[in-house]
């Protein structure tokens, strides 16, 4: 059949030997008309086609069958997605839910499934002192059943911080040191 003696080449799409035109895409040979989205089967003729497996898709079909969903959104994730809280989501869309500061490359909190920022989970979820009533954002003194900024937790007479290992004792619910 081939006077060259050369294998005529086979469609990737169709699996038929190739007479004529050939293109070739994706490291494969297809008929110049069988190089079409897999799906729908429309001819590709986007420049920046997707593909799945070692086959063509157009943008529609390759979106509703792979693309990831946003959590935050529900739509599909055609650019950078993220990963994180065990969800996709869109690079815009991962953000804080109260001050929707973006969250990439910070640290944020998790709260119940809700992504947060640092800043507004110690603002509004982290441990407030029961001295200054101001969020703790690092370690807190536990004491007097309740949580206290270590340098608010005061002798209530002297005001010199009551170190963790100290002893004090208790007037009034207020402490001070053993001395005073
Ligand atoms: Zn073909
Ligand atoms: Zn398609
Ligand atoms: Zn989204
Ligand atoms: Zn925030
Ligand atoms: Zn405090
Ligand atoms: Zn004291």
């Amino acid at each position: 059949m081939s006077s060259a003696g050369t294998e005529p080449k086979i469609c990737k799409q169709c699996n038929q030997a190739i007479q004529g035109g050939v293109l070739t895409a994706m490291g494969a040979s297809w008929h110049t008309d069988h190089f079409c989205c897999n799906e729908c089967k429309t001819p590709i003729t986007e420049t920046k086609f997707r593909t799945n497996d070692n086959f063509p898709y157009c943008t529609p079909c390759y979106t509703k069958l792979f693309a990831p969903k946003c959590f935050a959104c529900d739509e599909h994730i055609m650019d950078k997605c993220v990963q994180a809280m065990g969800a996709n989501w869109h690079e815009d869309h991962f953000v804080c839910n109260d001050c929707k500061s973006k969250l990439i490359g910070t640290q944020f909190m998790d709260l119940g499934g809700v992504p947060h920022c640092q800043k507004c989970y110690v603002a509004k979820h982290a441990d407030r002192c029961k001295g200054c009533s101001k969020p703790i954002a690092d370690k807190a003194i536990v004491a007097l059943d309740a949580k206290w900024h270590q340098m608010c937790f005061r002798c209530s007479r002297c005001s010199k911080p009551i170190m963790k290992d100290q002893s004090f004792q208790v007037d009034a619910g207020k402490p001070h040191c053993v001395k005073c």
